[in-house]
């Protein structure tokens, strides 16, 4: 009889407990039959791992952290069809099982109840480690174009998918207005995509100087530092006392979110992107030009997933129609990870996006 002693490890950056990240090591994770494990190529690291170290989801001990990655398919269970070992994939940070009654409804992002799409870094290990699990392989890996970097193809596996599904839950006519509080990486995706979806008037507001530069280069007409004028009379203004058509809320602030209800035309459409953090309830403005009566639709998005999603992401790289690395300002090796989570939990030296690279 053989007796097997030592299952293959690697090394994980994780979510030690509450306030706590380190490096340890694990076993490479197995496989069921409709699974891949991908070798880890390159990362990115998101404002909502912080969160998540933070508190905002509960306690996890020794859960890897990390949902945006890419990676080479490095095994596959025995019924996986579309992929192969040694392909280049690119994995969202989304991955629904697509037979759940959510997922079968079209709600993807909620399979099998509340924020289930979200597995990895939050019900199972994420992708900051050498290796990473995917669950239903065939229907949320999506083959990487060669003409597409390994960088450019981590953003489609949030910032772009959930910044562009804002903009499309906008619903802006062609030639409409818009306007998108806080230009972080969701916030100048959903710049983007709106350029791309033809507003003909976007208003993106910040306060970081480099962000609002960024803004221009994706696509903003009109850009407002907060801290300089009042965003919302400043809307009002360009939009002859109207309003504009859609509002984007892409932080997590009550301060956003106000001037969302403030400066939407009544009838027209809110986004929330941001993760309110701060508190259990969020408030609906309700003074003058607040929500009352004022026929405005309210949306809430959670990043979508699915090979088909990313294939049409991947598609808008590959055409040139945008290009997301303009996104990534600083560059690290995998075991410089604790620095770049450090850097994008206090927001230093003007981050942006910090990739990973193993
Ligand atoms: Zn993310």
């Amino acid at each position: 009889m053989v007796v097997k002693t030592d299952t293959p490890k690697m090394k994980a950056f994780v979510m030690l407990g509450i306030g706590g990240t380190g490096f340890m090591e694990k076993p490479i994770p197995t496989l069921g039959p409709n699974d891949a494990i991908i070798k880890t190529t390159a990362a990115l690291v998101c404002t909502s791992d912080c969160h998540l170290v933070a508190g905002t989801i509960g306690e996890r001990t020794n859960l890897t952290l990390g949902h945006e990655a890419v990676g080479i398919v490095h095994k596959v269970g025995l019924a996986v069809t579309t992929v192969k070992k040694g392909q280049r994939v690119a994995v969202n940070a989304i991955t629904p099982c697509y037979r759940c009654h959510a997922c079968q409804s079209g709600h993807t992002s909620q399979c099998n109840g509340l924020l289930g799409g979200w597995k990895m870094s939050h019900t199972k290990d994420g992708v900051f480690a050498e290796y990473f699990h995917v669950n239903n392989a065939d229907p949320n890996l999506a083959p990487i174009p060669d003409s597409v970097s390994d960088e450019a193809a981590c953003y489609i596996t949030d910032m772009m998918s959930t910044g562009f599904k804002g903009i499309e839950e906008a619903r802006i006519p062609m030639g409409g207005t818009v306007a998108i509080f806080a230009q972080g990486p969701v916030g100048l995706m959903a710049t983007a995509a709106a350029r791309l979806l033809g507003a003909a008037t976007i208003i993106a507001v910040d306060k970081r100087p480099n962000r609002l530069e960024l803004s221009k280069h994706y696509g903003a007409d009109i850009i407002l530092n907060f801290t300089e004028v009042d965003p919302d009379e400043e809307i009002l203004d360009i939009t002859g006392g109207v309003g504009v058509d859609a509002s984007l809320e892409a932080i997590g602030s009550q301060m956003a979110l106000d001037s969302c209800v403030r400066v939407t035309r009544p009838g027209g459409t809110i986004v929330n992107l941001g993760i309110h953090s701060d508190g259990p309830t969020i408030d609906i403005l309700n003074t003058p030009r607040g929500i009352e009566m004022k026929a405005l639709t309210v949306r809430s998005v959670l990043c979508p997933g699915g090979k088909e999603r990313m294939q049409r992401l991947l598609r808008l790289i590959d055409m040139k129609r945008v290009d997301p690395t303009k996104l990534t300002t600083h560059r690290f090796k995998f075991h410089e990870l604790e620095n770049a989570f450090e850097m994008m939990r206090t927001k230093d030296d003007d981050i942006i996006k910090p990739l990973i690279v193993f």
